[in-house]
């Protein structure tokens, strides 16, 4: 079944993929991306209308009745394209049957009203998909304000080019907006241009950066940065970190080291929604050596549905903070459940 599930995926996907293309005006970089036209999902993309179809049996047996139990052949039809609904939006495949597999346990054990039969399913099924993917979560201010540590320190990690500094430059901007100050740490010593990168956010922000030269040791120039924040009382620290393409041993070490030095009071995972299946497995390697508070996905503008943070909901438990919707500093919102609900279901 999964090899005509994963044909009709590709058909299906190949039809969907127009990546559109604009230049981004404002943010400093060394390579710019193509960008879509519109900043969010066209709601005009085919969606699968998911209905049961009631057997010859299941009518007989409720004849007389206005209530209709729904029996596993009537789901069969409903559940392969809900499956195939989440595989297409990049939903993984263990997390899309797990979901599917709860969703079949509910509704064999409801009774329905024949009446309005498919929009009592369908809210079932989203009532049962929200319930699996909820978890608690926090405002990064409130958190911030809350806090009698000063300053508060986050570590964003994440893979090269997932959109780390981007996100720290956005973060920068949302706390300042809030009226907080901050001081950056240039704590990527190894890709080449990082340093430069976030220097360049951090004159345009007016805000203060702490680096040291390539090759240095990053937990040197976090403590250093948080050293400078205490003295000049400042609210939040912002520690860039390495990040390779394929996570590493020594990656891994590095950042550990960085943790000991400076205790990080959130360790935040950016990641590109576009990854697709591979953010989940980076994001589980980054969670089992370093143990995640939460997450922020990148690219939500481009062509993604974005099923990726369901699977990361479900698999990780740990909230999405933020999403990433553009190149602008202010393209960064708050996660929404609903936002990503509408786009997949
Ligand atoms: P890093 O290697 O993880 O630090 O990644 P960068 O911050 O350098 O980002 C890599 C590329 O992704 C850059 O061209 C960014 O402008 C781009 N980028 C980051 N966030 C977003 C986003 O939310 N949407 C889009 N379209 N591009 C983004």
């Amino acid at each position: 079944m999964f090899d005509v599930l994963k044909q009709k995926l590709n058909d299906f996907s190949k039809k969907l993929k127009t990546t559109l293309s604009r230049e981004p005006e404002s943010f400093p970089q060394e390579s710019k991306p193509a960008l879509p036209e519109s900043k969010l999902i066209s709601s005009e993309e085919p969606k699968r209308v998911l209905k049961a179809e009631i057997s010859a049996i299941s009518k007989v047996k409720h004849v007389f009745s206005s209530k209709v139990k729904l029996s596993e052949k009537d789901l069969e039809d409903l559940l392969f394209d809900l499956e195939l609904s989440l595989l297409e939006a990049d939903v993984a495949h263990s997390t899309s049957q797990a979901i599917c597999s709860s969703i079949k346990e509910k509704l064999l054990s409801m009774e329905f009203d024949k009446s309005n039969l498919d929009s009592a399913i369908q809210k079932e099924i989203r009532s049962v998909l929200i319930s699996s993917i909820s978890i608690p979560s926090f405002s990064l201010f409130d958190k911030v304000k809350q806090s009698s540590k000063k300053p508060f320190t986050i570590l964003l990690l994440g893979p090269n080019g997932a959109g780390k500094t981007t996100t720290i430059a956005k973060l920068s901007h949302y706390f300042l907006e809030h009226n907080l100050k901050i001081v950056l740490a240039a704590a990527d010593t190894f890709r080449a241009a990082s340093i430069e990168q976030l220097a360049e956010h951090a004159q345009r922000l007016k805000v203060r950066m702490i680096a040291h030269t390539y090759g240095s040791d990053p937990a040197a120039v976090a403590f250093d940065a948080v050293r400078s924040a205490e003295a000049g009382h400042i609210d939040v620290v912002l520690i860039d970190s390495a990040g390779r393409q394929e996570t590493n041993t020594n990656l891994m070490q590095e950042l550990k080291k960085m943790v000991r030095v400076v205790k990080p009071d959130l360790k935040i995972f950016i990641g590109e929604s576009l990854a697709g299946h591979a953010l989940l497995d980076q994001a589980l390697e980054y969670h089992e050596q370093l143990s995640l508070d939460g997450f922020i996905l990148t690219k939500l503008d481009t062509d993604t549905k974005g099923g990726t943070i369901i699977s990361l909901l479900h698999e990780i438990k740990k909230p999405v903070l933020f999403l990433g919707i553009g190149q602008k500093y202010s393209d960064l919102i708050e996660f929404n459940l609903d936002y990503i609900l509408e786009k997949i279901i």
